[in-house]
């Protein structure tokens, strides 16, 4: 902008009273989602089915950035894109969540505020139809950060929640993937050289290493947020992995591995499989680099995803949104069901790398 036209808008700013009010508008706000990675492929995904994820994946991101365009929270906005989420059978999050390998629906979440450094989790819990609400009640409302199993459902009816049958979560779909994942491990438990390999054929450590060798559709669900007043927010809520088992843990309520968010550096919420996600730290590691390297978020979340995940063999990828509202999506998988909107811009909703 020239002087002549600095001056005018300034004039016309004076003239109508505007400045508070244009000041704020011209702030940065944006929002990311996904909706899970892994081996999708568009193979083995219909026209229809395609249409139908992108349709949900718009409606959840449109509803968070309505909640920012008139000025609301990054937190406000986190939780209703997951609500939508965690509501539609399509995705392994609340209704749709993935089976353990008892049969049973276990899940988790976590949220983050950057504003405050506050953060919320619940793992295991199997009566709450939406977990990052969950989340989001234990960091406002207990002295605590995560909360497990039965004691967190309790502290859930402290609050006033109504519990939910433990079958409002069976969806057929689902239930077919665990029948195949089960067959997977029993053919896998039953080759000579996993016997060999710890003479009781029931050696758990390799269990777990197969787990990745699945048809795995991941499936978590997850939204990163910057509102017009600067703060981000991260939430991530799932099911887990298909067929786990003794009441196992992933990454998504694990604050710096699924799921982190600080004012000033970035906010990032994962998908994948936990296990790498929990050992190498994924979401805080990227924060880590824009802090203290000065990376844009854009190289931190790459070099993290797309260099020491895949050197360790860990399969997924993150939404990660910075203090500008420049955000980044990488993930090492066939594709990452994902959707993107900044101030002003419409929508960008993805599953592939090319679109
Ligand atoms: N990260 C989740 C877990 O390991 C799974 C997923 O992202 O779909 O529990």
């Amino acid at each position: 902008m020239n002087y002549r036209a600095l001056s005018t808008a300034l004039l016309v700013v004076l003239s109508t009273g505007l400045s508070v009010n244009a000041v704020a508008d011209d702030k940065p706000f944006s929002i990311a989602i996904h909706g899970g990675a892994g081996t999708i492929s568009k193979a083995n995904l219909t026209a229809e089915q395609q249409q139908a994820y992108r349709a949900k994946l718009q409606e959840a991101v449109d509803a968070g950035y309505k909640i920012l365009a008139k000025g609301g929270d990054s937190l406000d906005a986190v939780k209703a894109s997951i609500n939508i989420l965690e509501d539609s059978p399509l995705f392994n999050a609340g209704l749709g969540a993935v089976y353990t390998f008892d049969g049973a629906h276990e899940l988790d979440a976590s949220i983050m505020d950057g504003k405050t450094m506050n953060a919320g989790a619940v793992a295991g819990v199997k009566h709450i139809k939406n977990p990052i609400d969950l989340a989001i009640t234990v960091m406002e409302k207990s002295p605590h950060v995560m909360l497990s199993g039965q004691g967190a459902e309790e502290f859930a009816l402290t609050q006033g929640y109504k519990l939910v049958p433990a079958d409002h979560f069976d969806t057929d779909n689902r239930y077919q993937q665990l029948k195949s994942a089960k067959e997977k491990i029993r053919k896998a438990e039953s080759n000579a050289d996993y016997q060999a390999s710890n003479g009781t054929g029931h050696n758990y450590k390799q269990s777990a290493l197969e787990y990745s060798e699945f048809d795995y559709k991941f499936g978590t669900v997850g939204a990163v947020a910057l509102d017009k007043n600067g703060n981000l927010a991260a939430g991530t809520s799932t099911g887990g992995m298909t067929a786990k088992r003794f009441g196992r843990i992933g990454d998504s309520p694990v604050i710096g591995a699924g799921t982190y968010a600080e004012n000033g550096v970035c906010a990032v919420s994962a998908t994948g499989h936990g296990e790498y996600f929990i050992r190498y730290h994924v979401a805080g590691d990227i924060c880590a680099k824009v802090k203290y390297q000065n990376k844009s978020i854009i190289q931190a979340a790459d070099e993290v995803i797309n260099q020491r995940l895949i050197t360790a063999g860990g399969t997924g990828g993150v939404i990660a949104i910075d203090q500008r509202g420049n955000i980044a999506t990488p993930f090492n998988t066939e594709g990452m069901y994902r959707a993107t909107r900044k101030n002003n811009e419409p929508a960008q909703v993805m599953i592939w790398s090319d679109l």
